[in-house]
């Protein structure tokens, strides 16, 4: 089973989905995983509060982008209010293999970055329960 999500996430990091920039994004945020080098930069374009198009652009290894080539996925269509509400376990059910802490920050970061810019603040909500 675990050699299934693998071929997906190595999938999604070599034809990563959403990959770009939007130039008029409503949204702009982008942080890094300085203890991988991740860097993920995510684009939202909304209308009435619902996502009509994402883009995320970076570099990093194969979970941290693949992370956020899926979650882009699952963002159109949603309302803001919606992603607020996403958590760390919606991420880590939907790469599903079992990630060691260093991991679980590529993992991560793509929400992270989403979830900053919805907030439009630089602090996470879900820091505190963090090993
Ligand atoms: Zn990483």
């Amino acid at each position: 089973m675990d050699d299934l999500y693998r071929e997906l996430i190595l999938d999604h990091y070599q034809h990563p989905h959403n990959h770009g920039e939007i130039p008029d994004a409503d949204i702009t945020y982008e942080d890094s995983n300085p203890l991988c080098g991740d860097k993920i930069r995510i684009d939202i374009k909304t209308e009435n509060n619902v996502v009509t198009d994402v883009k995320f652009s970076g570099k990093g290894c194969a979970v941290s982008q693949a992370s956020a080539s899926m979650l882009t996925d699952e963002l159109i269509g949603k309302s803001i209010d919606e992603i607020r509400k996403l958590d760390k376990q919606f991420v880590l059910d939907m790469l599903g293999i079992p990630l060691g802490p260093t991991r679980i920050k590529c993992a991560l970061l793509p929400l992270k970055v989403i979830k900053a810019g919805v907030y439009g603040i630089t602090t996470w909500p879900d820091e505190e329960d963090e090993e």
